[in-house]
């Protein structure tokens, strides 16, 4: 049996202990399946020690017995308050590694004696000893103290070989930190990092409390900040709207009998959408992203030079988060690797290293493909009734659930037909339709109308769509199995060359083929969306455009069963008189 020496994330907002076995990386559970300490200590009022959660309960209430967020304070030579006492930091922090200790040898049933402990790249040497120190204060000997992106990328590329530059973008509950680090092999090094620590997951609380304080204000005239009980239950419905947000595009805060004002109950419950909670997290989104081209300067590179960007921290959940880093580096960012756990399990994997165990790798069930359904929206500058609308994206971990809304296009709509496509392309008519249903008996609404539609997909690839009228509840849904079990774009590239050597070199143009028709099915499609719009057109045109319209119409639609050519001559035709009735 190799020496046992375990990982420890330890974290401004939560902490975590892993450990190599057989081969597998491990977090453990610090109770019921959560695998999360919150970094909080606290005395109780019997004057008992509370690591975790139940000294993050009682923080609102008792914040002068309470201790959050001492990584902070890290390296200074300062005494923290806690009850009747007080502390240096390393001794706080030593509590919660206490903790952490107690958990691992409860889980592993033998001494855990050795650690590795992972820090942030900024941490300066005063803050790297004070963490050694709260580590021999805990009865741990730390054999390695590591950097938390270099534990990240550790998590990632624990298998991989080839040399690469990797962007690990760390955004937790408090602190936000970016490094460029260059992987090659088992070396990990960080070139530059840059970041905030203090902003985080719980900067996003904080503003979802402040629209919701400022909702109280205007809908029942109440202060509720200047009491603690309503301020501690608005945060914690805050997070976990922020939370359900990131899967969904509406979440409610309710919370009733939240106070009391002039002898009556106030309850809170307000709806909050998605895109409301980005409007007001925008600036922190792009606070992040500028320091992201601080630290690429600081290793003298661009976005060019860098071959993936990976995510760590919960907040970075946030789907803007990873949407944004899509946008500004123009690379889909890696978040497979559970994000608040990466860190620990890179810890361990380092730790199992040490050990001598065998090179560990991180087992994660991920989905190969992206789904997604088609919607009407902006192609290269043209609104196009088939772009694809991404859910679930490659990568993402499995089980996963996630919804998104969308909109009906016309007054009085009574149904939409969702298709469902898995692929890549931003033309969803290039993707692979998988399946398709259609909701009907809608409301009789302008257009606009909310459709929720959520796909599921479990460990078995059965993928599950549904589609909810917001307003009504009317639903239906799809289920598909074996969603990913289709054959892989790789194999489908082989195929095709398999069929073009069988068939010999006239099959080039064969195998051309499905591309043409493509085209030509798309130019159909256009065809009968430029129609309907022209069809719309006809109820408000005057009898002489009406009848030029009716002559387009009929000229495309005769042209449809024709060679492309002629539909594109009598397209165009139709297009400029459009043009001509719409300006
Ligand atoms: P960490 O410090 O890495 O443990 O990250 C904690 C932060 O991640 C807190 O602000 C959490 O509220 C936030 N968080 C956890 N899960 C999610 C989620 N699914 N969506 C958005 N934020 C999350």
């Amino acid at each position: 049996m190799s020496e046992l020496i375990v990982g420890i994330d330890l974290g401004t907002t939560n902490s975590e202990i892993a450990v190599v076995r057989d081969g597998r990386v491990e977090v453990m559970a610090v109770s019921g399946g959560v695998r999360l300490l919150p970094s909080v200590v606290g005395i109780a009022d019997d004057g008992a020690l509370l690591v975790g959660e139940p000294a993050r309960n009682q923080y609102v209430l008792h914040p002068e017995r309470t201790v959050r967020s001492i990584k902070r304070r890290m390296g200074e030579a300062t005494r923290v308050p806690m009850g009747e006492q007080d502390y240096a930091p390393q001794e706080i922090s030593a509590m919660i590694l206490c903790r952490l200790k107690q958990i691992a040898e409860a889980h592993l049933g033998r001494p855990v004696v050795k650690a590795v402990i992972t820090v942030p790249a900024y941490f300066s040497d005063a803050q790297r000893q004070a963490t050694r120190e709260a580590g021999e204060i805990a009865g741990l000997e730390v054999v390695r103290i590591i950097n938390e992106p270099t534990a990240a990328a550790l998590a990632y590329e624990s298998s991989h070989k080839g040399a690469r530059k990797a962007l690990v973008y760390d955004l937790g509950g408090g602190t936000f930190d970016v490094s460029v680090v260059n992987l090659e092999g088992d070396v990990v090094e960080v070139l530059a990092s840059h970041g905030d620590n203090h902003l985080g997951g719980d900067d996003f609380d904080h503003k979802i409390v402040e629209h919701a304080l400022e909702h109280l204000r205007v809908r029942h005239g109440v202060d509720a900040g200047a009491q603690p009980m309503a301020m501690a239950r608005l945060q914690r419905a805050a997070e976990a709207a922020k939370i359900a947000l990131s899967d969904q595009p509406y979440a409610m805060l309710s919370e009733e009998y939240l106070l009391e004002h002039e002898g009556t109950p106030v309850h809170l419950s307000l709806e909050l959408s998605r895109d409301d909670f980005e409007a007001l997290i925008e600036p922190y989104i792009d606070e992040t992203l500028a320091a992201v081209h601080v630290a690429l300067s600081g290793a003298g590179l661009t976005v060019s030079d860098i071959d993936e960007i990976l995510l760590v921290g919960g907040a970075t959940r946030t789907p803007m988060v990873a949407r944004r880093l899509e946008q500004e580096l123009g690379i889909l960012p890696r978040g497979e690797v559970d994000p608040d756990l990466c860190v620990a399990m890179g810890a361990a994997i380092q730790a199992g290293v040490i050990a001598g165990a065998q090179t560990p790798t991180v087992l994660i069930d991920v989905t190969p493909y992206t789904f997604g359904t088609g919607a009407l929206a902006e192609l290269n500058g043209e609104t196009y009734p088939y772009c694809f609308v991404p859910l679930i994206r490659k990568n993402t971990p499995i089980p996963v659930s996630r919804s998104e809304v969308f909109y009906t296009v016309i007054d009085g709509q009574e149904k939409v037909d969702v298709t469902v496509y898995q692929g890549e392309d931003p033309d969803a008519l290039n993707d692979i339709e998988i399946g398709r249903f259609t909701i009907e008996g809608l409301r009789d609404a302008p257009a606009g109308n909310r459709i929720v539609t959520t796909f599921s997909l479990d460990l078995n690839g059965i993928l599950h769509v549904s589609s909810r009228e917001k307003d009504t509840g009317l639903e239906y849904s799809i289920t598909i199995d074996n969603a990913i079990a289709r054959f892989q774009a790789d194999d489908l590239l082989q195929a095709r060359e398999r069929v073009r050597t069988l068939f010999g070199e006239d099959a080039g143009a064969s195998a051309a083929q499905p591309r043409d028709e493509a085209g030509g099915r798309r130019l159909r499609v256009e065809a009968g969306a430029l129609v309907e719009k022209a069809e719309r057109l006809l109820g408000g045109a005057g009898a002489e455009d009406a009848e030029d319209l009716v002559n387009g119409i009929e000229a495309v639609r005769d042209a449809m069963a024709g060679d492309e050519a002629e539909l594109q001559t009598a397209m165009d035709a139709l297009a400029d008189l459009l043009y001509y009735l719409e300006s």
